[in-house]
């Protein structure tokens, strides 16, 4: 087992129970075409590529493709990119190899320190959802987050990466992973979630706007969320545009549910162009 490194986030999964959990939650058929993000020493890799049409994995740490392309290298249906997948074109690198184009789905036990920005590379933002939405995404992340990403509004876990992702995907919890399956193991527990990215039924008019009054709703945790978008609106008006929605003005910004965001989004642009603050 090669020696972990800490600047990749290198945890080896060694659990069989875990990775068939992993692997079961990808439902994969043999039409399937996987990006898996972090190989690493391709555990899991392996079980993907009897069950996929292909696999294209995207490792960062150059040590790691070595022994990787020795392992896996001769297997026709295996594609290995070396290179950070924030930074990377799939697209392009992926121009010279037909087969292993448009990948529909993500398996991965991802390095924890870089899960916002997996995320969103791979779900876009609300402002720009990624225009190839992938078909299923299942990943190994934090237990933490995985609370946070499939919560409930009205739940304290319910913040505004919560909105952010639900607004693009659906997100389940599949099951929680002991830090013991892993090795080193890491300082928290982790837990594997499916994320079904899908168009919102009624997406938002301005969606830029919406991002702004999250990140503004969920600055403070404790306060009504009429006192954290004050600088944007009367905390009174506000009030009113909330009852409007049936929403108790004295809400905090977590017991919003993602269709309230959008209608307080959608109620907000209406109101700035009634009191004149907005020219459309
Ligand atoms: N999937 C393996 C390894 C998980 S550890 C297993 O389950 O055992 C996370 C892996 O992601 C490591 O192999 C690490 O080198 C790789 N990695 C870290 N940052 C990356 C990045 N930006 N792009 C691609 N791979 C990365």
């Amino acid at each position: 087992m090669p020696k972990a490194l800490k600047k990749f986030g290198q945890h080896w999964l060694r659990s069989e129970k875990a990775l068939s959990k992993v692997v079961a939650a990808a439902e994969l058929t043999t039409g399937d075409r996987v990006l898996e993000i972090g190989p690493g020493t391709g555990i899991l890799t392996r079980q993907l590529l009897p069950l996929a049409e292909s696999v294209i994995a995207v490792e960062i740490d150059r040590d790691l493709c070595e022994i990787l392309t020795k392992k896996l290298g001769k297997i026709e249906n295996f594609l290995l990119l070396q290179g950070d997948f924030l930074t990377l074109d799939l697209n392009a690198l992926l121009q010279p190899f037909p087969k292993f184009q448009n990948p529909n789905k993500v398996v991965a036990n991802i390095p924890y320190n870089i899960t916002g920005p997996i995320l969103e590379k791979l779900l876009g933002t609300i402002a720009r959802p990624n225009p190839r939405p992938f078909e299923a995404i299942v990943l190994l992340v934090q237990r933490e987050v995985a609370h946070r990403l499939t919560a409930k509004p009205g739940s304290t876990q319910f913040g505004a990466l919560s909105v952010r992702v639900q607004y693009l995907a659906e997100c389940q919890f599949i099951c929680e992973v002991p830090a013991k399956a892993f090795q080193p193991p890491p300082k928290v527990d982790s837990a594997v979630v499916r994320l079904h990215p899908r168009p919102i039924d009624v997406p938002a008019q301005d969606p830029c706007q919406m991002e702004t009054l999250i990140k503004l709703g969920f600055s403070s945790k404790r306060k009504m969320l009429r006192n954290n978008l004050k600088s944007l609106i009367d905390s009174d008006q506000l009030s009113h545009l909330l009852e409007q929605l049936n929403v108790n003005p004295q809400s905090r910004a977590e017991d919003l549910s993602v269709e309230n965001w959008v209608a307080l989004s959608n109620e907000f642009d209406a109101f700035l162009l009634a009191t004149g603050s907005r020219q459309n």
